[in-house]
């Protein structure tokens, strides 16, 4: 991926492939990548140990998931099975589901029993390759409930192999047991919550969903002012079904603006012409089996696109993120250079985080190996030929 534009779109001829490659990794970096002749000269050296990984294969930046919600209790199974029922939204939270089933299961469940879940997706992911994950709070929605959430998420990261990078979403919705309006929770979360996760660490990045009967682009104005002047990143749960959240991101200049299901040409051209990495969430869309992000258009019109899993109990809860990339660029027409830039280095640029997401001297050594001589075969196998080796800061972490 070294030497890819962030921006715009990609052919596969633009792709650099080094063949007979080697990789000298000095702690947690790469301290030199080439071709195997050159790095074998330098590593004798530096005396290095030397790792033969067999022939024959295909190595990857460890994958990035720039959008999870992997921290929650209970499931939804009951909804997706009345939602392919027919049944509408309303109907759903009439007989108990939807979010607010969610937001109850996680304030039920124990801190260790939320670090269980996370960890265990964690690994799951870890042994698809993919080594760095997004983790969202938001199903707690009250000081306190947020907080169990997010020390949880930074107790998880403690005891994973992979990095997760923590996410305030208390603005995912207003909480039914609110006494006030949207103004007054806003206020609430930024005024006691914010400096929390300051002091504590808990979280770099705020979130918001943006949408019709969760916050307009209008109700979150202070509390993006709010978190901005704090120094947070910020980042939008955008135009998944009502457009208006690109705006808010490119306006608070977001890191990233994700889901875009309901973009159009408008928001497509104000995301391009911005610094908003696009992030499509295609597990959404197969969950709810409803349109994908025009991400075919977004990256012609010359905006950074990432691809993220958004796994979560309500709308994707398949969490397999190869899987739905894959799908994606079949169904948008992607070259496998967009796909694989998508949840690498692009996937980097969403979470701001520089040291990852391409093979290249003096970043992580995050990689991947798949078994197979043609990198084509990895997305043609649609997310079914996971890596056979998975490295983390330079330690092996799966071997199969
Ligand atoms: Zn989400």
């Amino acid at each position: 991926m070294a030497g890819l534009p962030l921006k715009g779109a990609l052919s596969d001829e633009q792709l650099p492939i080094v063949e007979n490659g080697g990789i000298i990794m000095v702690d947690e970096k790469i301290h030199a990548i080439g071709s195997y002749p050159q790095i074998q000269a330098e590593a004798n050296g530096l005396n290095a140990e030397n790792i033969n990984i067999q022939t024959n294969m295909v190595c990857l930046p460890g994958l990035i998931d720039a959008h999870t919600h992997i921290c929650f209790g209970g499931s939804r199974a009951k909804d997706y099975a009345l939602r392919n029922s027919g049944k509408t939204y309303l109907e759903i939270a009439k007989a108990g589901g939807g979010i607010w089933d969610t937001v109850t299961e996680t304030r039920k469940a124990t801190t260790s029993s939320l670090i269980e879940g996370v960890k265990t997706r964690a690994d799951r992911h870890l042994t698809h390759g993919v080594t760095t994950i997004e983790v969202k709070s938001g199903y707690g929605l009250s000081v306190q409930e947020e907080l169990k959430m997010l020390r949880a998420i930074a107790l998880a990261k403690e005891q994973c192999q992979s990095d997760l990078i923590p996410t305030c979403l208390a603005a995912h919705m207003v909480p039914k047991d609110y006494k006030g309006g949207p103004a007054d929770y806003l206020l609430e979360i930024s005024t006691s919550l914010f400096p929390i996760l300051k002091k504590e660490q808990l979280a770099k990045r705020i979130d918001a969903f943006v949408e019709e009967g969760a916050f307009s682009p209008a109700s979150i104005a202070a509390y993006f002012d709010k978190a901005k002047a704090m120094g947070f990143d910020i980042t939008v749960h955008a135009d998944q079904f009502s457009t208006g959240g690109s705006g808010v991101a490119v306006k608070y200049k977001a890191v990233s603006a994700d889901h875009l299901e309901a973009s159009s040409e408008k928001e497509i051209q104000l995301l391009a012409k911005s610094n908003v990495v696009a992030t499509a969430l295609p597990g959404a869309s197969m969950a709810l089996g409803c349109n994908y992000a025009p991400a075919r258009r977004f990256l012609n019109a010359g905006a950074a696109l990432a691809i993220a899993s958004d796994w979560n109990p309500g709308s994707a809860p398949m969490g397999n993120l190869m899987v739905q990339a894959a799908v994606l660029g079949a169904f948008e027409k992607l070259s496998n250079t967009e796909v694989l830039a998508g949840i690498t280095y692009r996937a980097a640029a969403a979470l701001n985080l520089q040291d990852r997401g391409i093979l290249k001297t003096g970043l992580l050594a995050d990689f991947i190996a798949f078994p197979t001589n043609d990198y084509q075969e990895i997305l043609y196998q649609q997310g079914m030929m996971p890596p056979s080796l998975v490295y983390k800061k330079g330690k092996l972490a799966v071997n199969i």
